[in-house]
């Protein structure tokens, strides 16, 4: 990452506004925000690979389904560069696989440390847990704040946008998608 281009551009941002960039609250600002930059947007143009070890390990005993419920995450909307933060809970159902617990924030790190959308974050960490384990079925359900939203635009503050996306025996047996959305919604209404 370029943090002296980020340094300048943020500058001239600053004076674009009608600040000056020289007082003193402000001089360090453009280097503050190209760190915060590359801190944010680490995974940008990175494999999963390149972030952590997703090693997987064979079970005898397979688990029916393996769920993670409200890992916290924070991201930024790639139309506003403003933060879109919230929970995400997810399932699988193994086939023979499974990936160490402390390896799935790590993974949901890696697909929102990056200018994107919730749809996008959603629909990735699907893929990425499909490639990592080929399961029987995987399950997301991301419940995010946007600052785009509450901040400015709309201003509909304190309000959860809820997206879920499915594969395999998730997309294909009702049942077993329902169990998860209870299990998520039974979960996410005692916070
Ligand atoms: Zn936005």
């Amino acid at each position: 990452m370029d943090l002296a281009r980020i340094e300048a551009a943020v500058r001239e941002i600053l004076l674009a506004v009608g600040e000056d960039p020289t007082r003193e609250g402000l001089q360090e600002t453009p280097a503050r925000v190209a760190r915060m930059y590359s801190e944010v947007f680490a995974s940008l143009g990175k494999q999963a690979e390149e972030v952590a070890n997703y090693k997987t390990f064979h079970v005898e005993e397979r688990p029916e389904m393996v769920l993670v419920q409200d890992i916290p995450f924070y991201s930024m909307c790639e139309h506003h560069l403003l933060p879109f933060f919230g929970v995400i809970s997810l399932a699988y159902v193994p086939n023979d696989r499974v990936i160490g617990l402390s390896k799935i924030p790590r993974l949901v790190d890696y697909v929102t440390k990056k200018p994107g959308m919730q749809e996008r974050v959603t629909t990735e960490l699907l893929a990425e847990l499909d490639r990592l384990l080929a399961p029987a079925g995987v399950a997301v359900s991301v419940a995010a704040r946007h600052m785009c939203m509450e901040m400015r635009g709309v201003h509909k503050t304190g309000q959860f946008t809820y997206t879920s996306k499915f594969s395999g025996q998730f997309a294909t047996q009702e049942a077993l998608r329902q169990e998860f959305l209870q299990q998520v919604r039974t979960h996410h209404d005692q916070l």
